[in-house]
């Protein structure tokens, strides 16, 4: 019997990979982990903005199987980052030519006068060798050392793998005059009632009878294959999970490099209005001034077409830092909302928070050591541990199907 931790996109696609022989079990009383939505006062929330873009046509085709056309919003992506008193296109370094003229010109100079192919390992001398001085002070630096909350000098310079928005000067200038709006990708699906939707679609090739709720793993016996739930004890072949893999390894009893593994976590806060605020063309804005709270804020409003000002603002801790009071955050993110001109005198009649920790693990090269030996020890002991924290990396919800059905693949020849 395959045994899955977790009922998230992860756990769920392999669970429905595998059609028979495998039990489920999920700490939480709803399925989805990360991919929850919230609906409250008529808004309808994700834990944060989940946003869908396909590589793999055939997973497209699984996931929308069960989701009527007019359920699910194309959307034409229009993302800007707030800076000073103006809005530039984003990704910052394909869009230099909005800045004011003499900022214009130290990214430019800035920008010929690096070296791409320096040699650095950090994800800070990335940035510096590929952009120059000018670009990654202006914006990459600090947007990057907001949302992770550490020093970018910690990270891989592969951090942020194929999710990185790279361009080389060719590219950029290329861009002054044919904007090609520029970005991982152009357009993106949502579905009306929120990317729970996604969860129920895939959830609905899974046999309920095999899924058990409100059940946490707890230790493991290795040797056993034996684990140990807040329920009972139960004997398996192989076991899956999509737990943080450093959990995993604390509640397997093993040995590993506990100070490589670090991340950030994200208080995200939704935030409801009683009217359309100023108009605006923007899915989401990336916010790198520290005056600010956020990194991020987005506009469901706008994504799925409401008449009342609906948002998700995104703030960046340290793993260790406390969050604080709620209620004193609320009334910071209010003002700074203001200040940057995000909503201008509306009512706040509806609000909710959650805490996704972790939320972006940090790449580094000590962790990716220490994965590699540990995965390889786990898969000695027929116990697989994927998904965006069990595999400890960046990833999106395709990616999450795609392991999952290649994991289950490669398991069934066995
Ligand atoms: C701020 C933010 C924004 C994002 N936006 C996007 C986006 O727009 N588009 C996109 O494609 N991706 C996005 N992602 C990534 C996406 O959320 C993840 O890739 C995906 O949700 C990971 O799914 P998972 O199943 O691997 O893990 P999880 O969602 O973490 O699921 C793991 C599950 O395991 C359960 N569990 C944990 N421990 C135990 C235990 N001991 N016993 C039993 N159950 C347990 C948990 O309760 C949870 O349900 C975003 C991520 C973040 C942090």
């Amino acid at each position: 019997m395959d045994l899955i931790v977790g009922g998230g996109i992860s756990g769920l696609s392999y669970a429905a990979a595998r059609k028979d022989n495998y039990l489920l079990i999920e700490a939480d009383q709803q399925l989805g982990g990360y991919c929850k939505t919230v609906r409250q006062d008529g808004f309808v929330w994700d834990y944060s903005g989940h946003f869908f873009h396909f590589q793999h046509p055939e997973l497209r085709d699984f996931v929308m199987q069960n989701i009527a056309d007019d359920e699910m919003l194309t959307v034409e992506k229009h993302t800007q980052i707030l800076y000073g008193d103006r809005h530039i296109d984003f990704p910052f370094q394909m869009n230099i030519h909005q800045l004011p003229q003499e900022e214009f010109i130290d990214c430019l100079y800035d920008l010929f006068t690096a070296n791409p192919d320096a040699d650095t390992d950090s994800f800070k001398g990335m940035l510096y060798a590929k952009f120059g001085r000018s670009i990654a002070e202006k914006f990459l630096i600090p947007y990057n050392t907001k949302l992770y909350a550490t020093d970018l000098d910690r990270l891989d310079k592969d951090a942020m793998g194929r999710f990185f928005p790279y361009a080389n000067k060719e590219q950029i200038v290329r861009n002054f005059r044919q904007a090609r709006g520029y970005s991982y990708n152009a357009t993106f699906l949502y579905p009306r009632e929120g990317c729970m939707r996604i969860v129920d679609s895939i959830a609905s090739h899974v046999d309920s009878s095999r899924v058990s709720m409100q059940e946490t793993l707890l230790s493991v016996d290795t040797e056993r294959h034996l684990a140990f739930t807040n329920r009972r004890n139960l004997h398996y072949d192989r076991l899956i999970s999509t737990m943080p893999l450093p959990k995993l390894l604390d509640i397997c009893g093993m040995e590993y490099n506990k100070s490589a593994y670090t991340w950030n976590k994200v208080l995200v806060l939704n935030l409801g209005f009683d009217s359309k605020g100023p108009e605006r063309v923007n899915n989401w804005i990336y916010v790198p001034e520290s005056r600010y709270l956020f990194y991020r804020v987005g506009f469901y409003d706008n994504i799925i077409g409401q008449n009342r000002t609906s948002l998700y603002v995104e703030i960046g801790f340290a793993q260790d830092q406390p969050i604080g009071d709620i209620n004193n955050l609320l009334k910071s993110t209010l003002n700074d909302l203001e200040q940057a001109g995000i909503i201008n005198g509306q009512r706040l009649v509806a609000w909710h928070y959650v805490v996704m920790n972790p939320a972006y693990v940090h790449i580094t090269k000590q962790a990716e050591i220490d994965k590699a030996m540990r995965m390889q020890q786990l898969a000695e002991r027929g116990i697989y541990s994927i998904g965006r924290y069990g595999e400890w990396k960046y990833c999106s919800l395709e990616d999450n199907i795609f392991d999952a059905f290649q994991l289950a693949n490669r398991l069934e020849k066995k």
